[in-house]
């Protein structure tokens, strides 16, 4: 398949925010490619090269872009660099500059999906000495043979920019449109943008065996095919791997015990809600892996926890759901979660920052067990299949998460007082009946915190400092994922809550450091960077404001805390700012 069909498609989509417009452009799209070129194409689509379950990454830096864009179309540096901070987006200024070169090329062929594929993931896989100038020479030589518009968008894709806005839901959505749509008696009227189908519960049906699916692989790229070659029997087969990722269940928030238990039904298991970081364990042939909630392969970061999972859990194959807590090797107490986030990214000294800030491992559900999978399985069944593979919980090692099955609100206080006494965050309420469901936040259990609310926000761009803050980032542009259009839409900007000095805290010249190498794009004293630094916010109030897309501005957010545990997708949604909003409204009258 020629890349400019793709391109076709991003130019259609970049110009729609209607999420069933989107899913309506990519089912017909679907439609026309062939099996061998759709993993290609779906990962290309949501501006990926690998799906989420491998550990390499693409990232590249813009600065190695821009080198490129000198390189293969002739024009100075500087030139280039210039342009660049006018046009504020390095794929136009790909698409410009390249342009310009084209009429000298005299054979151009047609680039395909898969050469700009291949030539991604090399770049991705190029490791040590002279790297640099042969990740530029790969890049012109892509640049070189593609149009203006392919240009730009192979930019966007190597920076992990894309910007074309396709989520999960919409691409789980589209695939069912795609191959379903006859099955079902789809029809989508393009004028109103609505959709009609003859059978709901057909849909309903083919909607949750590709989302069944895509939560056992984690993989698109995988489920489509099984979807368009083997239909629903395919994807009913596509099954749980121990050694690859799943996504973890999450829990929504409830403002107390008595909605907790409407929500879920009495009796329900209340559990400590620990301040660490999920930690997927998975063990097959003897090997332990360790995934993050992100599916972050962090086996090699954490060789204490490997040794505990080996050592504890007495069974030869499963996966096993959990919380890494860090606590305070003198006092035995607790610790916030930043003391010990450093140790998710680490790459060296590993066994000495081990033992510096050790953690303990709380197991509190599992998914698969010797050979079975345990998903559809009430979570009473699960916990009781989890204290047979634990039968001796070690302290500071590994345990089960401490918990209670009540009926009592009463109790249920007592126990969350006893929680946070603990240093914990606060409890988990579960439905004592509910399956695992990877990746969703209904049904299965509800989160309950003490009052402030805090949200989890994406950092999208940052402002140069001046004065005595000259040389660093120093005020960061803020924003929350709105689910409907698949867009992060900004709230506000934070400055407060950074240190000077990196001893007393997280720092402007951490932030600095950090956002480097993901700007994308600067104009002025403003740069945009790639989606990838989330951070906790407090505020005072949440106002609504025309000068940011959320429609919504913080007023007074300040920094609570990196959390390099989280990725864009983690990220609070308008919705959930919405409510925020709502809830506040009502207490202020
Ligand atoms: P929040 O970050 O407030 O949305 O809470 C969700 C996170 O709490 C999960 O991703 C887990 O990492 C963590 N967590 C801590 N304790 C538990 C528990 N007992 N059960 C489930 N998740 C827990």
């Amino acid at each position: 398949m020629d890349y400019s069909d793709l391109v076709d498609v991003y130019e259609k989509l970049e110009k729609t925010t209607k999420r069933l417009e989107k899913t309506h452009i990519l089912a017909e799209f679907l439609k026309t490619v062939r099996t061998d070129s759709l993993p290609y194409v779906v990962l290309l689509l949501q501006g990926n090269v690998y799906p989420a379950v491998e550990e390499k990454k693409i990232g590249v830096a813009a600065k190695l872009v821009l080198k490129a864009i000198a390189s293969a179309s002739g024009i100075p540096h500087d030139k280039v660099e210039h342009h660049w901070a006018k046009s504020g987006d390095l794929g136009e200024t790909a698409a410009e500059l390249m342009g310009k070169k084209k009429q000298s090329t005299l054979f151009k062929t047609d680039i395909t999906v898969k050469k700009v594929m291949e030539n991604l993931r090399k770049l991705a896989t190029l490791e040590g000495e002279g790297t640099v100038s042969r990740k530029v020479d790969l890049i012109s030589e892509l640049l070189t043979s593609a149009t203006s518009k392919e240009a730009k968008f192979i930019v966007r894709t190597m920076l992990e920019e894309l910007r074309v806005g396709v989520a999960d839901g919409t691409l789980r959505d589209a695939i069912v449109w795609a191959y379903f749509g006859k099955e079902i008696g789809f029809t989508y009227n393009q004028k109103e943008n609505d959709f009609d189908v003859k059978d709901r519960i057909k849909y309903n049906e083919y909607s949750d065996a590709v989302q069944r699916a895509y939560d056992m692989v984690s993989d698109f790229s995988e489920v489509i095919v099984a979807a368009k070659e083997k239909g629903l029997l395919g994807l009913a087969k596509s099954s749980l791997k121990v050694g690859a990722p799943i996504k973890v269940m999450l829990y929504p928030k409830a403002e107390d015990f008595k909605e907790a238990f409407e929500a879920l039904g009495k009796p329900a298991q209340c559990e400590f809600k620990f301040d660490g970081f999920r930690i997927q364990a998975h063990k097959k042939d003897g090997k332990i892996t360790l995934f993050t909630r992100r599916l972050e392969n962090v086996t090699k970061q954490f060789p204490d926890v490997v040794k505990f999972v080996e050592e504890f859990v007495k069974a030869k194959e499963f996966i096993i759901d959990s919380e890494a807590v860090g606590y305070d090797s003198k006092t035995k107490k607790y610790v916030a979660f930043q003391i010990i986030s450093q140790r998710i990214k680490r790459k060296y000294d590993i066994e000495e920052i081990a033992k510096k800030f050790p953690v303990e491992l709380d197991v509190f559900d599992v998914v698969e067990y010797e050979g079975e999978n345990c998903m559809n399985k009430p979570f009473r069944e699960r916990r009781k299949i989890l204290e047979k593979m634990v039968p001796k919980e070690v302290p500071f090692k590994l345990k089960l998460a401490e918990a209670i099955v009540t009926s009592s609100e009463k109790e249920a206080e007592e126990f969350y007082q006893k929680s946070l006494q603990a240093g914990n965050e606060g409890v988990m309420v579960k439905s004592l009946d509910a399956p695992y469901q990877p990746g969703r936040r209904v049904g299965g259990g509800v989160k309950i915190k003490p009052v402030m609310e805090t949200l989890d926000v994406v950092i999208v761009g940052a402002e140069k400092g001046e004065g005595k803050r000259a040389g660093w980032l120093s005020s960061f542009i803020i924003a929350c994922r709105d689910e409907d259009s698949d867009e992060l839409v900004e709230i506000g900007r934070v400055s407060t809550g950074f240190k000077e000095k990196s001893e007393e805290g997280t720092s402007f010249d951490d932030m600095t450091k950090l956002l480097d190498s993901l700007i994308v794009d600067k104009k002025g004293k403003i740069v945009k960077v790639r989606p990838k630094i989330i951070i906790e916010v407090a505020y005072e109030e949440i106002q609504k404001s025309p000068e940011y897309s959320s429609g919504y501005a913080l007023r007074f957010p300040r920094l609570v805390r990196l959390r390099e545990d989280r990725g864009p997708d983690d990220a609070s949604t308008l919705r959930e700012v919405d409510v925020l909003y709502s809830k506040q409204r009502g207490r202020h009258k």
